[in-house]
């Protein structure tokens, strides 16, 4: 097997079991290996580390398939692997029943550039690695086997594909071809998830106990939700008992989604939902402009800053739409304020909410920290894993 020498004293970070390995920590390959082909991770005196996937193109040059040096790396591991994370999905109480769960996400589960989204019986796989791009047809198998569902689409269109020199790759890998959109249930709300054009693989899960909680805070309330996609908040705020709720996107498919999302669920008094196709960023000066004041804003932006070197401009829009959160709520208003930036961390995240609120002149409590479902697990040597963080701002 061809061998990946690592740089003097760069073994450190792959014995802290962390996954990847950077092309500055990499002295040299011995050795023919071609992209995605499984090599020997070992340090400069030649110790065997673990075994990883090669990614020549990538700035991340290999990413560990596991840390036993001996493991072989082959159809059975990945039945294996893929099986342990459907299984450790199935003993968390708040994910069973759920039509919509992430069966693998990524480097927290054992498996770096596989993404798998169940919703009902398809499973959407998006694959942005060269290692798990190898193994399509493993992990798909292994997928099948492990959760019994009728029907694979693949969703690779993900632009990070671009950096393994991977190009873009989506249609049906195993069962009968369907068309989107598919329905699913979310804490008993009805709604569609477009697999095949929506964001990602069609839907956010990872804010699915998020948006649960928004019902539960909204009884009464006058609900604005920024960003809204296909309306997952401004349908639970309904379920919750608000007065009225003012939903933004500037995306009209998914507006129109939303629209639909409220059309499978006709329990809820569809008339005190108010859709708006715009910026954010605009509208909430405009708002500000008028007389309307919120009891409950939702502040979900896309990745404003996808690595630490957009951190300072993300920073700045972050500031931006959390200084009018915090201008149009009512006294005693809640703030659900999120960011899924990897380049920015819980700390800097908390202190561009702290500082919007003393620039809107509010006095402002944090009444609980949140983050992702447990479906999204973060890699206790891999913190990079961890990409949603919000809080729960009350003023006062
Ligand atoms: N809260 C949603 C997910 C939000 S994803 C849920 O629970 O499902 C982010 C959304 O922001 C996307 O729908 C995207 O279309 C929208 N978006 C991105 N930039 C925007 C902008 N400047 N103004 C308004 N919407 C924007």
């Amino acid at each position: 097997m061809p061998r990946l020498v690592l740089a003097a004293g760069k073994e450190r970070s792959v014995l802290r079991r962390h996954p990847w390995v950077f092309a500055g920590s990499v002295d040299r390959l011995d050795g023919r290996a071609r992209p995605g082909d499984t090599v020997d991770l070992v340090s400069a005196r030649g110790e065997p580390l673990a075994r990883a996937a090669w990614s020549p193109q990538s700035q991340i040059r290999a990413r560990v398939w596991s840390f036993d040096p001996a493991q072989i790396i082959d159809d059975a591991f990945f039945k294996r692997t893929v099986a342990g994370a459907v299984a450790r999905r199935a003993c968390l109480p708040g994910l069973r029943g759920q039509d919509g769960l992430r069966l693998i996400h990524g480097e927290s589960d054992g498996l770096p550039g596989v993404i798998a989204d169940r919703y009902g019986d398809t499973v959407v796989l998006q694959l942005t690695s060269a290692g798990a791009e190898k193994w399509r047809d493993a992990i798909a198998n292994a997928l099948a086997k492990a959760t019994g569902c009728a029907r694979i689409y693949e969703r690779s269109d993900s632009e990070v594909r671009g950096l393994e020199g991977l190009g873009p790759r989506s249609g049906w890998l195993r069962g009968e071809p369907a068309q989107p959109p598919l329905l699913i249930e979310e804490h008993g709300l009805r709604l569609e998830v477009d697999y095949a054009a929506g964001h990602k693989t069609g839907f956010y899960l990872d804010q699915r106990d998020n948006r649960r909680l928004c019902r539960d805070l909204a009884d009464g309330r006058e609900v604005l939700n920024c960003f809204c996609y296909t309306g997952g908040f401004s349908l639970n705020a309904l379920a919750g008992g608000a007065a009225r709720v003012l939903s933004i996107d500037s995306s009209g498919p998914a507006l129109e989604s939303a629209r639909r999302n409220l059309e499978h669920n006709p329990q809820f008094p569809g008339e005190r939902a108010e859709w708006r196709q715009a910026d954010v960023f605009e509208a909430l000066r405009e708002l500000k402009r008028g007389e309307r004041r919120f009891d409950l804003i939702v502040l979900d932006p896309p990745k404003l800053a996808p690595s630490a070197a957009h951190a300072e401009r993300a920073a700045r829009a972050y500031k931006d739409i959390n200084l009018f959160g915090f201008r149009l709520l009512n006294p005693g208003g809640l703030l659900m304020t999120y960011s899924c930036s990897g380049g920015v961390g819980p700390e800097l995240f908390q202190k561009i909410v702290a500082g919007a609120a003393i620039d809107a002149g509010v006095d402002a409590r944090i009444l609980a920290k949140l983050g992702a479902a447990s479906d999204h697990p973060v890699g206790l040597a891999f913190p990079e894993g961890e990409y949603l963080k919000g809080l729960l701002c009350q003023v006062g």
